[in-house]
């Protein structure tokens, strides 16, 4: 407990201002989420490795854009892409009525799938696939975050966005270089784009690349 203490104070200090996102953040055990020999450092505010060369995102970043998202008046339906870990995922599921999330790695879908369902989280809908295609079946989406870098936010994706205050949450740049977190609201029908931070992320792979 003393760990994620420190943690929370780091965040409030980086500028994570949301109580329902630090609250979150102190509810959701990270420690399920990392590999057995990183478990001593699941509080630390950075990012580690899990399998298959991904990564369990850094705290403050999954924080930061879990308050953007938060920005939307009425945030109902979120859609996840890049499951990975299920940390992020577990975060959205303590705040939003609803999550859609979608992984390309199947060891990873099938992981992230048996650690959320132990810890008893039953709104968050599985999808092993292209999370560049999105979920169409239930779009629109009130808030989608996506969890790994694009060179431009794919196409399907803006097409699902909620056209009444829906808003997009994704690094834009090259894989593992410094990349734009950038934020893409949509309002009667038209974007706008603004930068939050700077990020690197492990690139969005989609399936016909
Ligand atoms: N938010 C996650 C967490 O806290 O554990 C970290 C996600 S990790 C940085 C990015 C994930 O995106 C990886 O698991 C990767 O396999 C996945 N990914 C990359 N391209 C994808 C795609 N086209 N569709 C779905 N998932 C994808």
């Amino acid at each position: 407990m003393a760990y994620r203490n420190l943690l929370l104070k780091d965040l409030k200090r980086n500028g994570i201002t949301n109580q329902a996102v630090l609250d979150a953040i102190s509810e959701v055990p990270r420690e399920k989420f990392v590999l057995p020999a990183y478990k001593k450092r699941a509080y630390e505010n950075t990012a580690l490795p899990i399998d298959k060369e991904q990564t369990i995102s850094q705290p403050f970043i999954v924080a930061l854009m879990t308050q953007a998202l938060l920005e939307h008046a009425h945030p109902h339906k979120i859609l996840e892409i890049g499951t990975g870990s299920g940390y992020q995922t577990a975060i959205l599921a303590t705040l939003f009525e609803e999550v859609w999330t979608i992984e390309r790695i199947e060891v990873l879908y099938t992981k992230a799938k048996q650690t959320l369902a132990k810890l008893g989280y039953n709104n968050i809908h599985y999808k092993l696939g292209d999370g560049t295609l999105g979920w169409n079946e239930h779009a629109p989406y009130d808030g989608i975050i996506v969890t790994a870098a694009a060179l431009s936010p794919p196409r399907k994706l803006l097409e699902q966005l909620n056209p009444e205050g829906g808003l997009m949450v994704i690094p834009i740049g090259r894989p593992n270089q410094v990349q734009e977190l950038t934020i893409i609201s949509r309002n009667e029908g038209e974007f706008a784009k603004s930068v939050l931070e700077l990020v690197t992320f492990v690139p969005l792979i989609p399936d016909h690349h």
